[in-house]
């Protein structure tokens, strides 16, 4: 055994309380005990074999640790983490020695040691929790900046931090000087200062500053002393409970700090992967091979950012450890354990809840349709596809919005649901200042009112958040100490506040692999270890000095995160723990980080590269997407025909379908799928639309021809439109039961009756001409599909032939009638029915905004005549079909629209674009027909690979 690391009462650099276990004891302190010095801790001293640690119970640190608790000693964990993996190390061990029974070890944290204490204490102060706490802040700073004239925009936050900074300078035993202070941080010792004199007024305590106040009962005789103390797992101790260890070994007690051994043969490599995702996989594959390798080995996966990782590494690891589980997602593998939870409030049961509660007045489309979703309310069962199609129809209705009151009657064919809004109506009705406790009643009420959490079973996932969520609200009671009464909108934000930060964890068995944070990792040693996210931006971290302490001082007390010599140092412990405590050992970094490009952390430079042992992946996404495997093909083109008994009737758009994709058409007209509506600010392109069209159909209505439309003064055809405009107006407002907003209304009557006489001003420019038809209906068969299509208008012009003309607010591209499929068949079709020497024109009437813009399009027999056309033009329209004029184009539809209506009633269903440019890019049907997985599309995971960088 080394001099150096048995130096105990001669060494100058550590406390005298410093221990470290050693496994082959020391001359000194027979107890197999040595120095923390540092020559010590270079892992000269201690060496074990990767064998000893193929059990964890069995590693003779550990052994340790049980012993001196089976002792009679107390072993002060770290994390409750450590505490619960000692805890059940000893129920193992006293198992193993053949006992049925045995007291409970005194293994702990030290946070939870400490509240043991001051409730030995019996000094009546009461402890705040730390929501109790935050909220004094709360109130303390709101009232501060009110009295000041300040507008501080986030008073939560600035109370959660202020808790920090007391929190700080409690653990370094520091008090701030005012001369040493700018502006904010004399905003926090006023805010301090307040809040410690309410706290001593009602006798209250902060967990902060339990320490001080257990050290004095120690000091002072109060409390009984321990035997023996042992602080495990710590990579730094405060000065606060130093402070507290120091008057414990004062009064006689056998104080020692015990850290997880440091192994000597340790292989340690380096992986260098092109981004977070290719670091991931591989790291899930390589603890595939280590358990593939043998399966009961402990494999640890540790990361420094990790909210940054956990996501990444939540969906990577359960797609390789347990791919069936993404059929059945509220059920967690248990190969692998995650420590971080996720928020309560991300949880689908509790988001149900809040968003119940917080349902607006008025209510937004999004979030009511949310709710008619939900399968979280009451009747979510019996009324699901009612619902469904409720949610549906008000949003084509267009409303972005809806008031609760109006709501409850447009939902009469859904009645528990209607009555849930009623409820919800009620509730918020409720004007009082209520105490937090009251309102956490309230909310709890009307949940169940509402049916929360519905009629369907509930997983364990959703059973824990469900109970942790009523907790939440039953918290709020507590807080009625500390807070005043306050209206419903605050305290509902108040409980989102808790429910977010309440960080859920889901119980379950513990899996082989444990995937931790850095400092959770303390105390623990595995088989294999992989350390995650070591660039150079993440470890060592840029230093994060507090904002309400000054910097000098958190330098000086070498506070967490304070400077960049500090963060270094600490960077450097945590390295030196990590990797030393597995026998295997990978760290790894990512080569960029959106789209920037990153190094490896100084701390794993020197690390050498080598190949790492990774299983074939298992990730049923990158099997699809790299055709790893081998799939039957199942070519699946042709639905069931039409029953030829009942003939299908329906719009051109059928044919539209069907020309631009028969898939589409079969999805749209025959699976009736289609994307919800998306309410819009005022009203949609396709409601504008047609709002031109019923005011151009009035107008003709009256004004059938040419010279009737010269003869009428402007002053007279402004009357007119704006009539026709009025009553368009109204028509629209009746069909979907929505009033517009005078100001919307006013300025679309405008719109209306301008862009109608713009178009006008061109009509005016024909040569004669009389409206013969508007808005015609017309029936077409094919095969076994019978269509109906309206034309907008039928004119017959002065030699007697007839001009089919549909309105477009848009840019109508008429060589749709003449491509192969015939994909804008709605006036070829009508044309069909028309005696071929009878049709003079087919044309778009193109109406817009600027008159310069007004134009016809199309195919006339005399295109001269058309304001907007001329024979040239018709001929370069012409010209890339191949067709010779308009009696040929009327061949071409005979031959191909027939044929359009023959393939949809046989059932002809292929994906098959026209043109994916021109046919997807506005499909709705992309999810359904997954063209993108056909053509080889990927996301960004395409990118994981083995990931060498
Ligand atoms: S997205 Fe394209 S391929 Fe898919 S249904 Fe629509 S048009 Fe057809």
């Amino acid at each position: 055994m080394p001099a150096a690391c048995c130096s105990m009462g001669d060494c100058q650099r550590s406390p005298p309380w410093f221990f470290l276990p050693s496994p082959l004891g020391c001359d000194r302190f027979p107890g197999g005990l040595g120095c923390r010095c540092p020559v010590r801790a270079s892992g000269s001293f201690v060496t074990y074999s990767g064998a000893l640690l193929g059990d964890f119970l069995r590693t003779p640190m550990i052994s340790d640790l049980v012993h001196i608790a089976a002792a009679g000693g107390t072993v002060l964990t770290a994390n409750k983490r450590l505490a619960r993996q000692l805890n059940a190390r000893f129920d193992e061990d006293r198992m193993a020695s053949g006992q049925t029974v045995w007291p409970a070890p005194a293994i702990l944290s030290l946070d939870a040691w400490l509240m043991r204490q001051l409730t030995r204490l019996h000094r009546g102060a009461e402890l705040l929790t730390e929501m109790q706490s935050r909220r004094l802040w709360e109130e303390i700073i709101a009232a501060d900046a009110m009295a000041c004239g300040r507008d501080l925009l986030h008073v939560p936050q600035a109370a959660r931090r202020a808790g920090e900074a007391h929190r700080l300078l409690a653990d370094h035993l520091a008090e701030i000087a005012p001369a040493d202070c700018d502006e904010d941080h004399l905003a926090f010792l006023r805010w301090r200062t307040a809040w410690q004199s309410r706290l001593r007024e009602r006798r209250w305590l902060d967990r902060a500053d339990l320490p001080a106040v257990v050290t004095a009962a120690f000091a002072a005789g109060e409390l009984e002393t321990p035997g023996t103390l042992l602080l495990a797992g710590f990579d730094d101790l405060t000065p606060a409970v130093r402070r507290l260890c120091d008057t414990l070994a004062g009064r006689g007690c056998r104080v020692e700090q015990w850290t997880a051994p440091r192994l000597a043969d340790v292989a340690v490599v380096r992986h260098d992967a092109v981004d977070m995702a290719a670091e991931v996989r591989c790291c899930a594959r390589w603890a595939r091979a280590q358990l593939e390798r043998a399966p009961h080995r402990r494999i640890g996966v540790v990361m420094p950012q990790q909210s940054d990782y956990q996501p990444l590494v939540e969906r990577i690891f359960r797609a390789e450890f347990a791919p069936d589980s993404w059929l059945a997602p509220g059920d967690a593998p248990e190969t692998f354990t995650l420590s971080l939870g996720t928020p309560l409030a991300a949880e689908g049961v509790v988001r149900a809840a809040l968003r119940l509660l917080a349902a607006g007045e008025p209510l937004s489309i999004d979030d009511l349709g949310w709710l008619l979703r939900s399968p979280y309310l009451g009747g979510a069962r019996g009324e699901g596809s009612a619902r469904a199609c409720a949610d549906r129809s008000l949003r084509r209705r267009g409303r972005r919005e809806w008031r609760l009151g109006a709501l409850a009657r447009a939902l009469s064919a859904v009645p528990r649901m209607a009555a849930i809004i009623e409820s919800v109506a009620v509730s918020r009705r409720d004007r009082q200042r209520r105490s937090p406790g009251e309102w956490g009643e309230l909310f709890a009420r009307l949940l169940q009112d509402c049916g929360w959490p519905g009629e369907r079973g509930l997983g364990s996932r959703e059973f824990q958040a469900l109970e942790h969520f009523r907790g939440v609200l039953g918290q709020l009671a507590t807080l009625d100490r500390v807070a005043g009464p306050m209206p419903r909108g605050d305290a509902l934000a108040l409980l989102g506040r808790l429910s977010a930060e309440a960080v859920f964890q889901p119980e379950g068995g513990e899996g082989q692999i444990q995937i931790l944070g850095m400092l959770e990792a303390a105390g623990f040693t595995f088989d294999a270890l992989w350390v995650l996210g070591l660039h150079d931006a993440a470890f060592p971290p840029p230093p994060r000095p507090h904002p309400f302490l000054p910097l000098p001082v958190q330098s000086r007390l070498r506070m967490p995160h304070a400077d960049a010599l500090r963060e270094r140092e600490f960077a450097a412990t945590l390295a030196g723990r990590l990797f030393a405590a597995a026998p295997e050992v990978v760290v790894s970094w990512p080569g960029q980080l959106d789209g920037a490009p990153l190094r490896p952390s100084p701390l794993i430079r020197d690390i050498a590269r080598d190949s790492l042992p990774l299983a074939p992946s298992c990730d049923p996404f990158l099997a699809v997407r790299t055709a790893a495997c081998v799939f039957e093909e199942f070519v699946d083109e042709r639905a069931v025909p039409i029953n030829a008994a009942s003939p299908f009737a329906g719009g051109t758009s059928i044919l539209t379908d069907q020309a631009l994709c028969p898939f589409r058409a079969f999805a749209h007209h025959r699976l009736h799928a289609e994307r919800l509506d998306v309410p819009d600010l005022g009203l949609d392109g396709l409601a504008r639309g047609s709002l031109v069209h019923g005011v151009l159909e009035r107008f003709w209505q009256t004004v059938r021809s040419r010279d009737a439309l010269l003869a009428l003064p402007r002053t007279a055809r402004l009357e007119l439109l704006t009539a026709a405009a009025e009553e368009t107006l109204q028509h629209h407002e009746r069909r979907n039961r929505y009033d517009l907003p005078p100001r919307l209304r006013g300025l679309e009557l405008r719109r209306l009756v301008a862009m109608a006489d713009g178009w006008l001003e061109l009509e005016r420019e024909r040569p004669p001409f009389r409206v013969v038809d508007i808005e015609q209906r017309h029936d077409f068969v094919a095969g076994n599909l019978r269509l109906r299509t309206r034309i907008d208008r039928i004119d017959e012009l002065a030699n007697g032939t007839l001009a089919v003309i549909d309105y477009k607010t848009g840019r109508p591209d008429p060589q749709q009638w003449l491509d192969a499929r015939v994909t804008e068949p709605q006036l070829p079709l009508y044309c069909l029915d028309l005696p071929e020497d009878r049709v003079g024109a087919v044309l778009f009437a193109v109406v817009r905004r600027r008159q310069g813009e007004c134009t016809f399009r199309g195919l006339a027999n005399d295109p001269d005549s058309w304001p907007g056309m001329s024979a040239k033009s018709q001929a370069k329209l012409l010209d890339e079909s191949g067709l010779g004029g308009l009696g040929e184009a009327l061949a071409h539809w005979r031959r191909v629209l027939p044929a359009l209506g023959d393939a949809f009633a046989a059932g002809w269903a292929a994906v098959d674009p026209v043109d994916p440019q021109q046919a997807c890019t506005y499909c709705d049907l992309m999810p359904l027909c997954r063209i993108g997985e056909s053509e080889g599309g990927t996301d960004g995971d395409e990118r994981e690979g083995d990931g060498d960088g």
